[in-house]
């Protein structure tokens, strides 16, 4: 069994492309970096690395568990099946696009999640701001289907890899739009700066990893506008470049509305959209794009189809 993680095999790319984007930025947008911010961001992705290692070990021995009972079987040269693998990244980038709906969908996941959303400024050190939680998510449980359809453990995790580095160059304002083919199929830095917005026409859409048909097929696509700045963060920023306030803030917030809400609603609190109240004291997404809509008069493409939009909770969330 081929034993690599193609991430790691990406970091020097990685190194060298953030450091053109700060000369870039340097000239064109010097807004685009600030020095703390990118610190912050570097830390996340080196300890969300050690924290892969550190708590990867569960998700592998329950994959290889259920590895076992498999339906179809690629045989002992899995890897030698060419197919199996444009089919399982296609399938690989599908529970990609569910595993981070739900992360926004669902506090428990957004917990760690929001660690990718915290800057509020967009460049390609962004893309490195990897959770290290994201394992006390149980995320990984979305690839059990893929290991249970007969993809070998090794093979979703190399063309998950591949997914993540895929990502890391569409965090960038450096690209306004790729051709109009690519912006139709592909992820691009134009949808994605979307999905990393707080503008209220944009929260909550476009969870594509690398392929964006499916936000299309699946309700939760909205195009970026030229005329409207982005706000980049979260609806409650984080105010703060103190790391370990920016790894564990969300999930500290949980833990004490947990503690303190009535019994019957402590549950909603782990399960439901963030932003989510008892009393409704808070705002979700939803409201806050309801408010907008109100304000400026008009009804969003997304405004009609978004209580229905969410299959887990059956309402919206903040991002
Ligand atoms: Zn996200
Ligand atoms: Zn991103």
């Amino acid at each position: 069994m081929p034993d690599f993680n193609p991430t790691q095999y990406a970091v020097p790319l990685f190194v060298v492309a953030v450091l053109a984007e700060m000369i870039w930025a340097k000239l064109r947008a010097p807004e685009a970096y600030e020095p703390r911010d990118t610190l912050v961001s570097l830390a996340f992705g080196l300890g969300s690395t050690v924290a892969g290692a550190l708590l990867g070990g569960f998700a592998l021995t329950l994959f290889i568990k259920a590895y076992d009972y498999r339906i179809f079987d690629f045989g002992p040269q899995w890897w030698a099946v060419w197919w199996a693998w444009p089919v399982c990244f296609v399938l690989d980038d599908l529970k990609y696009y569910w595993v981070h709906r739900a992360g926004h969908r669902i506090r428990w996941m957004w917990a760690s999640h929001v660690n990718h959303h915290s800057s509020q400024h967009y460049n390609l050190s962004t893309a490195l701001r990897q959770s290290w939680t994201g394992a006390l998510t149980f995320g990984f449980l979305f690839a059990v289907p893929l290991v249970l359809l007969g993809f070998h453990p090794a093979m979703i995790a190399i063309c998950g890899g591949l997914n993540l580095i895929y990502q890391f160059w569409i965090h960038t304002e450096a690209i306004r739009r790729m051709p109009r083919w690519f912006e139709a199929v592909m992820n691009t830095p134009s949808h994605h700066r979307v999905h990393h917005a707080t503008n209220p026409r944009y929260l909550d859409t476009n969870y594509a990893g690398v392929f964006i048909v499916w936000d299309k097929l699946f309700g939760t696509f909205t195009p970026e506008v030229d005329d409207e700045k982005i706000r980049y963060g979260i609806v409650k920023q984080l105010g703060s470049f103190n790391l370990l306030w920016a790894v564990f803030h969300e999930w500290i917030g949980m833990l004490t509305d947990i503690w303190r809400a009535p019994w019957k609603h402590k549950l909603s609190y782990l399960l439901r959209e963030p932003g989510w109240s008892h009393d409704g004291s808070r705002e979700t997404s939803d409201m806050i794009r309801a408010k907008w809509q109100a304000r400026v008069g008009t009804v969003a493409p997304l405004a009609t189809s978004v209580a229905d939009r969410n299959p887990i909770a059956g309402e919206q969330e903040a991002a």
